[in-house]
Parts: C-alpha cells; sequence; structure tokens
C-alpha cells in the first residue's frame, strides 16, 4: 500500500511555522496584507476565496476581499489593480480566476505588481521561473514540490511525468521538477500512448480535470503520484487519479481532497508572508 502524501498535515505543520513569522513581523510594526479581487458570483470561486480568508485569518494576516459586479470592465478592474499597487499596507494582490469572459486575464495579470503577484501568474515570475531565477512560484506546483520533498520522494535523475500543460499547474510544475533534475515528459492531450510514458514515471503528476482518469495499470509500481485535479461527481469531489486502485500499486499518493489543495492554499499564505518580508527584512 501507498504511503499517503498527506497535505492537510502537511500544511497544518507549515502553518504553523508561517504564524511565527506573520507574528514576527508583527513585533516590527507590520501587519501583512491579502487582497483577493472576486468579479462576479462564479459559485467554485466564492468557496476559493472564503477559504483563502478562513487561511488568513488563522495567520493574522489582514485578508480583505473586494467582491466587483460580473460586469466590471477591463478599465476599472486595471484602475483597483494599479491602486492596491501603491497600497503599503497590501502585500500581496490576487486575482481570483477565472473571469468573467469580457476580460482579458493576462492583460489584467499583467497589471499586479510582480513582487505583490502572490499568484505567481504574472510573466515576470513566469519568466523567472523558466530561466532558473528567483521570483514568486505559483502556488500549486509550489505546494505539489514541498509535498514531494517533505515525503522523502527522491527527485535528482527520476522520471517526472507531468500530465496537463496549463500555464498554472502544468507547465510550471514541470519547470520546478527540472529545476530539481527530474528528466520531464510533459503530456497533454494530444500525447500519442499516454500509458507507456506514464508507466516510465518515478513521479506522476495527473493535472488534467478528468475523474479517475488514471488507472492501476498506468502506474509504475512503486511511483510517486500526485494528484492535481479537483472534479465534481455526484456532489463529491474527487481527484483525477482513481485512488483506491492506485493506492495498491503506488510508492506515494496524494489524496483529494486533503491532498494538493491544502497545500495550494498554505502556499498562498507563505507568498504572501514572503511579499512582506521582502520589504521589512
Ligand atoms: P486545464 O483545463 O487548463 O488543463 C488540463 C490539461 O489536461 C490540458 O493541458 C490538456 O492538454 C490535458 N488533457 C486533457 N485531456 C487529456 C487527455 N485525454 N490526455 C492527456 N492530457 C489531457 O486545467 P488546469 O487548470 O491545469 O487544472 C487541472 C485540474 O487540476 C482541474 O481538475 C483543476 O480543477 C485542478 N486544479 C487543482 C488545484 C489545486 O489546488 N488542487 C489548482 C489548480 C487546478
Amino acid at each position: 500500500m501507498a504511503k499517503i502524501m498527506d497535505g492537510k498535515a502537511l500544511a497544518a505543520e507549515q502553518m504553523i511555522q508561517l504564524k511565527t513569522r506573520v507574528d514576527a513581523l508583527r513585533d516590527k510594526g507590520k501587519t501583512v496584507g491579502l487582497t483577493v479581487i472576486l468579479v462576479g458570483d462564479n459559485p467554485a470561486s466564492q468557496v476559493y476565496v472564503r477559504n483563502k480568508g478562513k487561511a488568513c485569518q488563522e495567520l493574522g494576516i489582514l485578508g480583505d476581499t473586494i467582491v466587483l459586479p460580473a460586469e466590471t470592465s477591463q478599465e476599472d478592474l486595471i484602475a483597483l489593480i494599479e491602486k492596491l499597487n501603491r497600497e503599503k499596507a497590501v502585500d500581496g494582490i490576487l486575482v481570483q480566476l477565472p473571469l468573467p469572459r469580457h476580460l482579458n486575464e493576462s492583460e489584467v495579470l499583467r497589471h499586479i505588481a510582480p513582487d505583490k503577484d502572490v499568484d505567481g501568474f504574472h510573466i515576470e515570475n513566469a519568466g523567472k521561473l523558466f530561466t532558473g531565477q528567483p521570483g514568486v512560484v505559483a502556488c500549486t506546483p509550489k505546494g505539489i514540490l514541498h509535498m514531494l520533498k517533505a515525503s522523502g520522494v527522491p527527485l535528482s535523475g527520476k522520471e517526472a511525468v507531468v500530465i496537463g500543460r496549463s500555464n498554472i499547474v502544468g507547465k510550471p510544475i514541470a519547470m520546478l521538477l527540472l529545476n530539481e533534475n527530474c528528466t520531464v515528459p510533459l503530456c497533454h492531450s494530444r500525447t500519442q500512448d499516454l500509458a507507456a510514458h506514464t508507466r516510465r514515471a518515478d513521479i506522476l503528476v495527473a493535472a488534467v480535470g478528468k475523474p479517475r482518469f488514471i488507472t492501476a495499470d498506468m502506474v509504475k509500481p512503486g511511483a510517486a503520484v500526485v494528484d492535481v485535479g479537483i472534479n465534481r461527481v455526484d456532489g463529491k469531489v474527487v481527484g483525477d487519479v482513481d485512488f483506491e486502485q492506485v493506492e495498491k500499486v503506488a510508492g506515494y499518493i496524494s489524496p483529494v481532497p486533503g491532498g494538493v489543495g491544502k497545500m495550494t492554499i498554505c502556499m498562498l499564505m507563505e507568498n504572501t508572508v514572503e511579499a512582506a518580508e521582502r520589504k521589512v527584512l
């Protein structure tokens, strides 16, 4: 049976350390501040934003949520971001995605000051990751790497297969794993004979968005399987991995819920604390 990579427990440990750092900043007269902008009333986004607010509260971070109507114009949204860029009390700015269709996401994200871009989606931070320079790393990939390392999964020289090539998960986790000296095939919807790739993987990261897509026959015995997927099936949240079957083959596996999702919020908090520390320390 696979060892569980317990995102909930790892995040709880990390939150204790972050709390100490938030307190240390407060002793220096700095209250950490995160502002989340939510445009429209997408129910999943509302849940994510609420969870971010709870994590802020737990750490003593001043979490502010600005809710804008769905029909907000691009100019107004950018004007708000630029105002927040200038506010000293705001260390991190996060624009909750997806945005309503009439708004241009990459254009909007480009206006967040790279130092306050705690989601790590600004093109400057993405470019830094790509070229191996220090910058803000996107929360989900950062959380995955933290989870693998904390679980003692060997990385250097190993084959790490990533499925999914999105800008927020697939591409950045591929880069992080490459920086850890993994060999990294990056698979996607046009990949031929996907299972031939996945069966070679010492580390398998599934970021597809299809329930129970990864079956036991696709997994190399002993592999570390990271399930990024969040899919709602009959009112239940399930991942991209057929957990019950894959657990019997894998060496390590992350559950859904209680895996990568917990790490993601924790890394958002870490990126926010780091943004405040850069100003003060
Ligand atoms: P996306 O839709 O942008 O990308 C999905 C990727 O899967 C695409 O690159 C596509 O090429 C690939 N794909 C689709 N069908 C495939 C197939 N048959 N074979 C191989 N590849 C295929 O999604 P995303 O934003 O990267 O998110 C992926 C999943 O992770 C979703 O379920 C999302 O909800 C979840 N997610 C979770 C967290 C978290 O914190 N746990 C964060 C972000 C996303």
